[in-house]
């Protein structure tokens, strides 16, 4: 319990840091990125020096969404949160992600229609599942495989409880994104929610994408668990504890009077 608890001091730690940072870097974004574009509208195409701004901006680009992923990572960003249907984030992510999946990978969606809401900030959830996608889609790139997304509604079982103890309510949505692709061992499992922890090449990964989820989920008051085996696949399980049906109602009833102008 202790080494989990510095651990997460730990993470909390390089996060304060890595948002500060973050902040500053952003702001110095702001004359590369416009600068570039100013030497790219006064170029003609066809002049060599077009092509070194348009190499700029790319990469200041690159650099602003890595900073972004800081940002959340480093929960400096404010949140909204709402009453969110999670099947309905679980759609658009999909959607989203559509276009850039390879033919060679498969995917299934087990949903449980009847699923109720969470009280959670949805473009954060939004990220999750982007982020837990995307791994998936990467560590079946070489050899293709399936994806699959589950959403359920579940009561804990005394294990689950043991296991996370600070889960404050019985039911609970259960999100899980596996994949069959490549696996990891134990030596990158331990590792996997620290910030700037990657095993992917310079391109293609920057080791924020699991502790931004593990953020994010953190900030719902949730839990995440992984398992995986080494060339068969990997498995995240997300629990979501579910808003309460009064404080639900409450919520809906304001709305309603407001719809009416009492
Ligand atoms: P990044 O994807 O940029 O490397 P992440 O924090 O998302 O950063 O992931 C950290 C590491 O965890 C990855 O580099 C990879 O080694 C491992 N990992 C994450 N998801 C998976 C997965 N679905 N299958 C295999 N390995 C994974």
């Amino acid at each position: 319990l202790e080494s989990r608890l510095r651990k997460s001091q730990r993470l909390e730690t390089i996060g304060t840091l890595a948002g500060g940072i973050a902040h500053d870097f952003n702001n110095l974004l702001t004359p590369i990125l416009g600068y570039a574009e100013m030497g790219i509208m006064n170029l003609s195409s066809e002049e060599p020096l077009h092509e070194y701004f348009n190499e700029i901006m790319m990469a200041a680009e690159r650099a602003r969404h890595l900073v972004s992923q800081i940002l959340t990572f480093s929960k400096s960003q404010e949140s909204t949160t709402a009453i969110v249907s999670v099947q309905a984030v679980i759609e658009e992510a999909l959607k989203l992600l559509r276009p850039s999946i390879p033919v060679t990978i498969g995917i299934e969606q087990h949903i449980d229609t009847n699923c109720r809401n969470i009280l959670a900030d949805s473009s954060k959830l939004h990220q999750v599942i982007v982020n837990l996608c995307t791994n998936a889609f990467q560590a079946m790139e070489a050899s293709g495989g399936v994806l699959t997304i589950e959403l359920r509604e579940i009561m804990l079982d005394n294990n689950t409880q043991r296991l996370f103890p600070k889960l404050d309510a019985k039911r609970c949505l259960q999100l899980t994104v596996s994949d069959t692709g490549t696996g990891m061992d134990e030596a990158t499992m331990e590792r996997i929610f620290e910030p700037f922890f990657t095993t992917k090449m310079v391109n293609k990964g920057t080791g924020l994408g699991l502790s931004v989820v593990h953020g994010i989920i953190k900030s719902f008051r949730g839990e995440i668990a992984v398992e995986s085996h080494v060339g068969k696949g990997t498995s995240f399980k997300i629990y979501l504890p579910l808003v309460d049906e009064k404080s639900e109602k409450r919520q809906a009833n304001s709305t309603h009077a407001n719809g009416h102008g009492t």
